[in-house]
């Protein structure tokens, strides 16, 4: 039988399998000889060994699409960034921290700000405006109202999909609103959150319905760049990009440099002000980082 990994702990393997259910597997000596190690999110076949007691062995891991490394998981579609347009205040430099983390690991990032009935047009604008240009899906939501509830339905529909967000922005809700039935409650996904750095965190798929399933990224607090240099940031905010041929020093870093072209639209408010913000403030960390 064929199924998804959703969760491994301590040597088990829990395989969920269409209609029939999850089964608790090992994964027997063929690996031995491969260097694969089976990952949440890899699709697997299974052997069962006992049907009732739901146990089986996992005899081949499928070709993956993809692997991340942070959260660990295989054949990822799409993250999923949620935050609050409001209540909490949307933590920007979070959620650039973020967006740079996936493109880093090539996977494309839908944003979504909840709480939408709480904000004015006018935030709404100023969020738009500062993500769109940079190329990103931008949607609003609100549980209450369920406005732009039916399009994330959409958005998810069968495909695996890394969550990720601060606690407190409408996460839970959101999930129960799309999938009433999943089983996923209110404040499940807030509870991993707070279990603190003590606990051993363990990447679990939840499977929503159809080929739907959700990973909830722990830990999103503490978002470090790592194993970047700083000349390469700028890489990864794409509105810099139509201007960074017409700096007059090759290898701007659209910083203090005279004849910046990425400054001179800054002024001309052709780029966000939070992004940019945000890029020096993430620049400086990185060069601090190093340490000789
Ligand atoms: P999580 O920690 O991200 O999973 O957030 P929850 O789903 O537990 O929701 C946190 C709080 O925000 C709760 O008090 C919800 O009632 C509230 N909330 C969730 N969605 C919305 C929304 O669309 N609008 C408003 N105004 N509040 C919401
Ligand atoms: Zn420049």
């Amino acid at each position: 039988m064929e199924g998804k990994i959703i969760k491994g702990i301590a040597g088990f393997y829990y395989v969920y399998v269409k209609t029939f259910g999850l089964y608790e597997c090992k994964a027997k000596g063929i690996f031995r000889n491969q260097k694969i190690k089976p990952l949440v999110g890899d699709n697997v076949i299974i052997d069962v060994i006992d049907e009732n007691e739901k146990k089986g062995n996992i005899s081949d891991i499928l070709e993956r699409k993809n692997e991340l490394i942070r959260p660990a998981v295989a054949n990822v579609d799409q993250a999923l960034v949620i935050f609050a347009a409001a209540d909490p205040a949307p933590n920007l430099n979070l959620l650039d921290r973020f967006l740079i983390l996936m493109l880093k690991q090539q996977v494309d990032t839908v944003i979504c700000f909840n709480k939408k009935d709480i904000v004015t047009e006018k935030e709404i604008r100023l969020l738009e405006e500062a993500y769109i240009k940079c190329g990103y899906k931008v949607i609003f939501t609100s549980t209450y109202t369920e406005d732009g509830i039916e399009t994330l339905r959409e958005l998810l529909k069968d495909k695996t999909t890394v969550l990720a967000g601060p606690s407190g922005v409408g996460k839970s809700s959101i999930i129960n609103n799309i999938h009433p039935d999943a089983n996923m409650q209110t404040g499940m996904i807030s509870e991993k959150i707070k279990r603190g750095k003590h606990t051993t965190r363990h990447s679990e798929l939840f499977y929503i319905q159809g080929n739907t399933f959700i990973m909830d990224t722990p830990g999103f607090s503490s978002l470090y760049i790592q194993d970047m240099e700083k000349e390469e940031l700028k890489n990864y905010f794409a509105e810099f990009h139509e201007y960074d041929g017409f700096c007059r020093f090759n290898g701007c870093a659209h910083l203090n440099e005279p004849g910046c072209a990425v400054k001179e639209a800054l002024k001309e408010g052709k780029i966000s002000k939070i992004r940019y913000n945000n890029y020096t403030e993430i620049y400086e960390e990185i060069k601090n980082q190093k340490r000789y």
